[in-house]
């Protein structure tokens, strides 16, 4: 018989249903909020909820913002004729982090993968070619992730936008295969970024 506490358990679930959290972790992070104060339990309940209810997609280019549109396509000093493709938001953050990439982004929100059931139509892809189109986009950077679905989808985006008088590239091999963009450090990232091919 187990004397867990049911509610204990449905906690310790929710920490677990998130990426790379075990039971140990999920176990740990409970009794942290059992350990925590009232109030603060409150707060940090509360911004569950506002991050919900608050954060949207960006109506250009997919990522985060409180408002219709995302700070970075706000603003007026990004170079509006590069933009750079990523998988998801977090991936965007790994590039502003290096502080060296002037351009724009564009967010698809996942890879194509057949297997899993993700087609073309659940990307943010669309979008994209009416961006091309529309403003003046001369090269982009397909800096999906180096694995098969990445390619894939780098591979599907040039040929979308086969008939657009564009460049696309693809970040250097300095990044490893079946790497994750995430867990690069901005130097190798910046110096993959920097001596990017034509696809
Ligand atoms: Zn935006």
């Amino acid at each position: 018989m187990s004397y867990e506490l049911p509610i204990l358990r449905a906690l310790m679930d929710h920490f677990k249903s998130m990426p790379g959290i075990g039971e140990k972790t999920a176990r740990r992070l409970a009794f942290a909020i059992l350990y925590m104060g009232s109030e603060e339990v409150k707060g940090f309940a509360e911004v569950l909820l506002r991050v919900k209810e608050k954060v949207r997609f960006c109506a250009i280019c997919g990522n985060l913002a409180e408002s219709e549109i995302c700070g970075i396509c706000k603003d007026s000093s990004r170079e509006s004729s590069l933009v750079c493709v990523v998988e998801r938001p977090g991936d965007l953050y790994v590039f502003e982090k290096t502080g060296r990439f002037r351009g724009r982004y564009h967010v698809l929100h996942g890879v194509l993968s057949p297997l899993d059931g993700v087609g073309p139509e659940k990307l943010n892809l669309e979008g994209l070619k009416d961006r091309v189109e529309r403003e003046g986009i001369e090269e982009l950077i397909i800096a999906t992730n180096p694995s098969v679905e990445g390619d894939t989808t780098a591979l599907y985006i040039c040929e979308l936008l086969k008939d657009c008088d564009i460049k696309i590239t693809r970040p250097a091999r300095g990044i490893p295969l079946g790497s994750t963009l995430e867990y690069i450090d901005g130097n190798t990232l910046s110096k993959a970024i920097e001596s990017r091919e034509p696809i």
